[in-house]
């Protein structure tokens, strides 16, 4: 009888090692699965807290704040999400506008009756660079003013102003073309992280946060399904400006998909200033705004474009992923990242005008 049972254990000690040394997928070596998966190790599963935290440059140079952090905040518009294709007007969501966001509506109509905030992804949470060299053409536009020049506008202030019914037809031509509205974010994520883009790709960018662009320009984003880029001069908003957006326009913005990023507190040269005053600006802004929207701030652009490495190195260091400049192209890098290229709307062009210099400057970036 114990001659039997040690038999019977010698068998299965031998089967258990059989089994074990099989593959675990036929054909399939743990070689294969590794190169398979390439990203694998850049997306810790969200069990082992530890390596995010290590791997997030912002941690370690974020002072204390009397704001919850905002690597810990629950943020739902971060990750990209490949949209289907834009729907005909016609299709687009019908009900109330205020409380169905662009990319939530587009999301109901591909996963309905699901709500769309559940089906975001929120796996990818912070910036991990692989360190891979990616160049990229995703035109980022820039606008400032959406409205009617105030009457006696100088030239430069008709230059900076489109009118509502040329906003539109723009964004109809973009929709017309297939475009698809990403946030800055996912641009970066796409360069740093090879993370998905839609097949083509566009950004729109707000700079000076006038209240305009809330009035004018964002009810027909939220018509044509897209989303932007809003770049905030906080004290603006902390005086409460009439001609600029509020706190809680701001906020509502967010609320609404829209990406919030910092355009400084006062707006200045910040060339050759010193470095103390350089991150007042930057992370004071930044702050600012992560205090009222409970959302991270990772995109910075330049006051007139005006920058130096010095204001680089402190963006770099307060926890910013990138920052767009003035210079006109649409060619995107992972290694300058704080210096996107966009391409300039003026007030004096037509959808003709408009639709050339896109396409020109798409083609020069090719
Ligand atoms: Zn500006």
């Amino acid at each position: 009888m114990l001659k039997l049972v040690w038999e019977a254990s010698i068998v299965l000690v031998v089967f258990s090692l059989v089994a074990c040394s099989e593959p675990p997928f036929e054909g399939v070596t743990p070689e294969s699965v590794v190169t398979l998966t390439p990203t694998s190790e850049f997306n810790p599963p969200t069990a082992t807290p530890s390596p995010i935290l290590r791997l997030t440059p912002t941690s370690e140079f974020n002072p204390p704040t009397a704001t919850p952090s905002p690597i810990l905040t629950p943020e739902v518009h971060r990750s990209f999400i490949p949209l289907a294709v834009v729907p005909e007007r016609s299709e687009r969501p019908q009900g109330n506008p205020s409380t169905s966001t662009p990319r939530g509506a587009i999301l109901a109509l591909i996963a309905s009756p699901s709500p769309a905030p559940t089906a975001t992804p929120t796996a990818i949470r912070d910036l991990l660079p692989d360190g891979v060299l990616r160049e990229t053409t995703v035109p980022i536009l820039m606008y400032h003013h959406v409205g009617e020049p105030p009457p006696g506008a100088d030239a430069i202030r008709r230059d900076l102003t489109v009118l509502p019914s040329e906003f539109e037809a723009q964004l109809a031509y973009l929709s017309e073309e297939g475009y698809q509205t990403i946030h800055l974010s996912d641009l970066i994520m796409h360069l740093q992280m090879g993370s998905p883009l839609p097949p083509k790709p566009i950004v729109i960018t707000f700079d000076d946060g006038y209240h305009d662009a809330f009035t004018n320009a964002y009810p027909l984003l939220k018509e044509y399904g897209f989303v932007a880029t809003f770049f905030i001069i906080t004290q603006l908003a902390d005086e409460g400006r009439e001609d600029y957006l509020s706190w809680a326009e701001i906020k509502a913005l967010h609320a609404a998909g829209m990406e919030i990023g910092s355009h400084t507190y006062t707006h200045p040269d910040l060339r050759e200033q010193p470095y103390d005053y350089v991150v007042w600006q930057v992370l004071g802004s930044k702050e600012a705004i992560e205090a009222r929207t409970k959302g991270p701030v990772r995109l910075f652009s330049y006051p007139s474009g005006k920058y130096d490495e010095q204001v680089v190195e402190v963006l770099k260091s307060t926890g910013y992923w990138g920052a767009v400049a003035v210079s006109q192209g649409a060619h995107q890098s992972s290694d300058r990242t704080f210096k996107l290229q966009r391409i300039r709307v003026r007030g004096s062009y037509n959808l003709r005008d408009f639709a050339y210099w896109l396409n020109y400057w798409l083609e020069d970036s090719e």
